[in-house]
């Protein structure tokens, strides 16, 4: 959000990735897909298995799916809450012993019987395939400044492949240490403008009430929120709430003030998370269409008009984002 507000571009904002099996009792933790691949399946809270309903690769369906799925039966009311159950006693004990003998150990040490015992599972996001804009020599739109990794956006698509953010963060590194290391020897330091410091001084009250509680409120309503009408399945009703209550929020959070420092670091850290579920939303608004990551009920076709990004820029001195959608004139070659 810092280097939006400077003037760096972002793209692709609408795309969240879901990871469909976040376990949060006993221990939280994310469920390897390989628990599915060895034999384990979903089922509803009757223990009726529902996976076949939505694709004929049941519970080997590609994760975006098995999240949809899951979403889709705790909105109908047939989940326990917002989750299922994982039912991972099909697969054989020298399957768990080969390859889930870590997760057993854990699981058994906090009085779970697994693989017996069914486990409650939610989709929890996983990965943001947006971020900031980048070229081949991962450099912004602002001289000077790189981004790699989940901060930048663009090399996913709108879904990303399990296992790519590795190899996306060992090559772009490398690409952008070398750019960068060349840059400065050709060009010498490049000053970002940065008023962090101005900025903190000005939210320091000593008179203020400790903004902690109010914080943890706030970010519950937020991610609350985010989760029912801005998640797994949108669509321009759900979205136009999510607007209306970070636009709530905003102004709420634009009033807090820290006593310190560290209290104040706390609070434009609520406000950047405030951002950037706005600016989500606002991309998420915009793209009329289905495809990976970003489900539209409203919109339930890929369409070739939104073959192309979502771009996104937000400088501080404005006080809505701007949306640009830029068509895409060439496809990879197909595998
Ligand atoms: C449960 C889970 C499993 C995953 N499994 C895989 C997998 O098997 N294979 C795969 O390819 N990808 C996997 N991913 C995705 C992958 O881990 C991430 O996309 C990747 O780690 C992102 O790397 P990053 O360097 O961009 O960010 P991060 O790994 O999040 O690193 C950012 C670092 O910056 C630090 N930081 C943050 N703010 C500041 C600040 N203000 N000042 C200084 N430091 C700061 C943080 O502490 C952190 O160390 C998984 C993700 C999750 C959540």
């Amino acid at each position: 959000m810092q280097a939006m507000h400077l003037g760096a571009k972002l793209r692709d904002m609408e795309f969240v990735q879901w990871h469909p099996t976040r376990l949060d009792e006993p221990v939280p933790m994310f469920l390897t897909n390989g628990l599915l691949a060895d034999g384990a399946i979903f089922r509803d809270a009757s223990g009726r298995p529902f996976m076949a309903d939505y694709d004929k690769r049941a519970d080997l369906a590609p994760r975006d799916i098995l999240a949809k799925a899951i979403y889709t039966e705790a909105r109908a009311g047939r989940g326990l809450g917002t989750a299922v159950y994982l039912d991972c006693s099909p697969i054989p004990e020298g399957r768990i012993a080969l390859r889930h003998g870590h997760l057993a150990g854990t699981l058994r040490k906090h009085g779970v019987d697994f693989p017996r015992q069914w486990l409650v599972v939610s989709p929890a996001t996983h990965f943001l395939m947006g971020g900031i804009a980048i070229d081949t020599n991962a450099r912004s739109s602002i001289h000077g400044l790189y981004a790699v990794g989940e901060s930048a956006g663009g090399l996913h698509g709108a879904n990303r492949l399990g296992g790519n953010a590795f190899s996306e963060g060992l090559v772009f590194g490398t690409i952008a240490g070398q750019h960068a290391a060349r840059a400065l020897s050709l060009d010498g330091h490049t000053k970002l403008a940065s008023a962090v410091a101005d900025t903190v001084r000005a939210e320091i009250d000593p008179t203020a009430d400790d903004p902690k509680a109010a914080l943890s409120t706030m970010w519950h309503t937020l991610r609350e929120e985010m989760w029912q009408d801005a998640s797994v399945v949108r669509d321009a009703a759900a979205l136009a709430r999510a607007a209306q209550l970070i636009g709530e929020l905003t102004e709420e959070g634009t009033r807090l003030r820290g006593r310190s420092p560290r209290e104040v670091a706390r609070i434009l850290d609520f406000r950047a998370g405030l951002q950037c579920a706005a600016v989500i939303v606002a991309s998420a608004t915009y793209r009329e269409e289905s495809r990976g990551a970003h489900w539209r009920s409203d919109f339930p076709e890929t369409s070739e008009a939104w073959f192309g990004s979502v771009w996104v820029t937000w400088p501080s001195c404005q006080q809505h984002p701007t949306l640009q959608f830029k068509h895409l004139t060439s496809r990879p070659p197909s595998l």
